[in-house]
């Protein structure tokens, strides 16, 4: 032994003390992000729901705007300093990351192809993001097919794929074959009489059936299920909780307050976007956007 033995000790106490140090900082820094996170206020958090884009006036609805009315939609966006984020972006916030000053969340539900059609190229225009949320049957089935027709197909999954690998957009989950009322049961809703394990199978069953698809086509799964007609039950939450999603959107019109709590992301508000008004009606006089 000698000086040779003494002087791993003496590191070894240095890195001891180094350990302790660096422990200390770490429980400092806990708290203190712990505080900060306390005092920071909610990002309040717009979420508008669309769904099918046509030209024809005939078809106009509640469903249904044309995409002269998307296209107005974006540029007021852009001239009031929104920006289009996307779920992973809150997913990110509720884990210490930063979103843009004025966010907001565009979403396309039932995936039809009319959103590739022409949503998908005004979002290239304008650099704005949106969520799709396809019903999976459908892309199966217009992707066997091959059909594509504005007025009623659906996003094949080469489409979805397109899309989602612009960056722009990101594909959620609308369940697999869960997009009716059928046999006493509305969208992915629990059925009357249906206990909840019965229930939950279900879902696992259909909502991972379409986590499936999209992972094996897109390479990546969903992280939000976005509930069909907004239908679900007392044990909707937990069971989609427990089925690994990490937010859920709803019909409910309500503005979605984001904390750096991940239980913030479930049960999100949307805003459905009828046709016949302007921009500035339905952002303001709706939304209360300024
Ligand atoms: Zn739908």
């Amino acid at each position: 032994m000698g000086k040779k033995g003494k002087r791993p000790f003496l590191l070894v106490r240095l890195n001891l003390w180094a350990l302790a140090l660096g422990a200390a900082a770490l429980v400092l820094g806990a708290a203190a992000a712990a505080g900060v996170s306390a005092m920071e206020k909610p990002v309040e958090v717009p979420i508008v729901m669309y769904h099918a884009l046509l030209k024809d006036e005939a078809y106009h609805g509640r469903y249904v705007v044309s995409p002269a009315e998307f296209e107005q939609d974006l540029l007021y966006l852009k001239r009031h300093g929104y920006t289009t984020i996307l779920v992973e972006d809150l997913i990110a916030y509720t884990q210490g990351g930063s979103l843009p000053e004025k966010p907001i969340l565009l979403t396309f539900d039932d995936g039809y192809y009319n959103n590739y059609l022409y949503a998908f190229p005004l979002a290239q225009k304008y650099q704005c993001k949106f969520v799709i949320s396809p019903i999976g049957r459908y892309a199966d089935q217009y992707t066997e097919t091959g059909e594509t027709n504005a007025y009623y197909t659906h996003a094949t999954w080469d489409q979805l794929k397109e899309m989602a690998d612009s960056g722009l957009v990101e594909v959620q989950n609308h369940s697999y074959n869960l997009h009716a009322n059928r046999g006493g049961r509305e969208g992915a809703g629990q059925k009357p009489g249906e206990t909840d394990a019965q229930y939950e199978a279900l879902l696992a069953e259909d909502l991972g059936r379409a986590q499936e698809a999209v992972k094996s086509h897109l390479g990546k799964a969903p992280q939000a299920f976005v509930y069909p007609f907004g239908a679900m039950s007392k044990a909707s939450p937990g069971i989609v909780k427990k089925l690994g999603f990490a937010a859920t959107m709803t019909c409910r019109e309500k503005t979605a307050k984001v904390t750096r709590d991940p239980e913030s992301l479930y049960g999100m508000g949307r805003y459905l976007r009828p046709t016949g008004m302007s921009a500035k009606e339905f952002f303001e006089g709706k939304l209360g956007l300024g």
